[in-house]
């Protein structure tokens, strides 16, 4: 029986954090797999090409979802983000658990095609302290920066579609809960579909053979 991994989406305002998290996430902790994006944004000093993202034009992103080829995309501050499909269900077939560090449209998205899917918010401390993360990076204009931040205040209003809020206060605190959150994700019934149905036919049959 083949145990089907965990599909986690993560979510949270730009400059949150979420990046820094992931990686913390995938190298302290084992069996996750972590989605590569394609998006249409240009490439930041430090980000690699098939690591970071795919970089691509336009017309091969619409190219992309015209072939069916992933599972969700949208559109944020101006360009195109979205998940792969065919990678993410061979993780999740071997039994990975396969992260979509995505915004808040393409979460709902995944929740729709995949209910059982586990969707967290990372939240920073406080709004001063994103605003400080964000000029802290300082990749990006002043103007990009305030897109981001007023891309945050709508984002606001969705974070109760998510199953839980991940505070990003202390790094190592907010990894061991995110990785708690997605080991009890592993016992919802959901996830336990096979087992279920195996419990279900061995009570039906034990009961049988009692009569
Ligand atoms: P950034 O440009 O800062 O790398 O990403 C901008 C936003 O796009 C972030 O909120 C990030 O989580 C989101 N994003 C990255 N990849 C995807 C994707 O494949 N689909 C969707 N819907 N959003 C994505």
């Amino acid at each position: 029986m083949g145990h089907k991994g965990v599909l986690v989406v993560v979510s949270g305002f730009s400059g949150a954090g979420k990046g820094t998290v992931m990686k913390e996430l995938v190298d302290r902790y084992g069996n996750y797999a972590l989605s590569v994006s394609m998006t249409t944004r240009k490439m930041r000093p430090g980000e690699t090409e098939g690591v970071s993202y795919f970089f691509v034009d336009r017309s091969v992103f619409e190219q992309t979802i015209a072939q069916d080829g992933l599972i969700e995309y949208a559109s944020y501050c101006g360009n195109y983000y979205g998940t792969p499909k065919r990678w993410v269900q061979e993780q999740l077939d071997s039994g990975k658990d396969v992260i979509l560090e995505i915004e808040m449209q393409g979460a709902l998205k995944v929740r729709e095609k995949f209910p059982e899917a586990l969707l967290l918010f990372v939240m920073p401390p406080s709004a001063e302290e994103l605003m400080r993360r964000l000029t802290a990076r300082g990749t990006e204009s002043k103007e990009v920066i305030l897109r981001r931040m007023e891309r945050a205040v709508q984002e606001s209003e969705g974070i109760e579609n998510y199953d839980y809020i991940v505070m990003n206060d202390k790094l190592e605190d907010c990894v061991a809960q995110m990785h708690a959150m997605i080991a009890m994700a592993h016992n919802r019934p959901e996830q336990k579909r096979e087992f279920i149905a195996g419990m279900r036919a061995q009570l039906g049959a034990l009961v049988k053979g009692e009569k």
